[in-house]
């Protein structure tokens, strides 16, 4: 069976312009049930089903999931993101550490991706209840390795250093289009203030890596994406990402561009070239997808 992975634009879908290299074969379904069972027994969201990923039945299958902590709707609400909006989110859970911990243990994961949706509502941003996650995670299965993916905190570095101070392997914070996007895409988000959340993450020295992510086909200018690498590099990234955008409903901006996997090769060759550790570059690459790619140099 062929997964058309370009979620709802008819009108795309009746012109026939999804290119070839966005289709691919379902893997089977056996394990993508198993994995979706054990996030359903411990009552846990995944950033995998919120934000329609394409890659969640390859992840399933291969035990990996993106947990999304702090609730499934976002105070936030970007236009490229499918994640619900709320103006009232409800209170953290208690013992939401507890069921993502021990939901890692039955999935029997050596790597945790473990992401967020922005909590602008809480005086501490919800970097209070990260660090718990990590904390529990860590207790109930030694020997794991960390991978935080982050909101920004509003800029509040007091609450980023929470996140910090429980040395997460690696810190990851997308910066996700280029300079002169951002407003349009992450409107409450801010260009430079994400370039100063992965410095001061970099310079803490409390983490191994620091990683960051940008998607393409929002109608940048390669020169732009080599200007967001320069950026990235500078503020102290050991890992990038880069996918191409997907417009994952019709509300969501619509895509500008599908950017050819040789594009995507550019800019890693672009990125390297410029000293950065990793360039994780491909129309499927997302900021966790095959995050334990880098568990190895941990
Ligand atoms: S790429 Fe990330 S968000 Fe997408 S399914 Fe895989 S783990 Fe989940």
């Amino acid at each position: 069976m062929k997964l058309n992975i370009l979620p709802e634009n008819p009108e795309e879908e009746k012109e026939g312009r999804f290119p070839s290299w966005l289709h691919r074969k379902l893997p089977p379904g056996g394990q993508v049930f198993k994995t979706r069972g054990i996030l359903e027994k411990y009552r846990l969201s995944t950033v995998c089903e919120e934000a329609k990923c394409p890659n969640r039945f390859e992840c399933y299958t291969k035990k990996t999931a993106t947990f999304l902590a702090l609730g499934k709707a976002c105070t936030r609400n970007c236009g490229f993101c499918d994640i619900d909006f709320t103006k009232t989110p409800k209170a953290p859970e208690a013992d939401e550490p507890i069921r993502i911990a021990l939901s890692v243990k039955e999935l029997g994961l050596k790597h945790v991706v473990i992401t967020m949706v922005a909590r602008d509502d809480l005086p501490d941003q919800g970097a209070s209840s990260i660090a718990a996650i990590i904390r529990t995670v860590r207790q109930e299965n030694p020997g794991v390795t960390i991978e935080v993916l982050t909101s920004d905190f509003s800029g509040n570095l007091a609450a980023l250093d929470l996140v910090l101070a429980e040395r997460p392997e690696v810190f990851n914070h997308n910066i996700e289009t280029v300079r002169p996007l951002s407003p349009r895409i992450r409107h409450k988000a801010d260009y430079d203030r994400t370039l100063m959340i992965l410095r001061h993450a970099k310079q803490s020295g409390k983490v191994i890596f620091v990683k960051s992510g940008i998607m393409v086909g929002f109608g940048e200018t390669p020169e732009m994406v080599q200007e967001t690498l320069r950026d990235l590099h500078a503020a102290g990234c050991d890992i990038i990402t880069m996918g191409q955008y997907l417009q994952a409903s019709t509300t969501k901006l619509r895509v500008k561009e599908f950017v050819p996997p040789e594009q995507f090769k550019a800019y890693e060759t672009y990125g390297l070239a410029l000293g950065v550790r990793w360039m994780y570059c491909g129309p499927f690459v997302r900021s966790s997808y095959n995050a334990n790619l880098f568990a190895p140099a941990l």
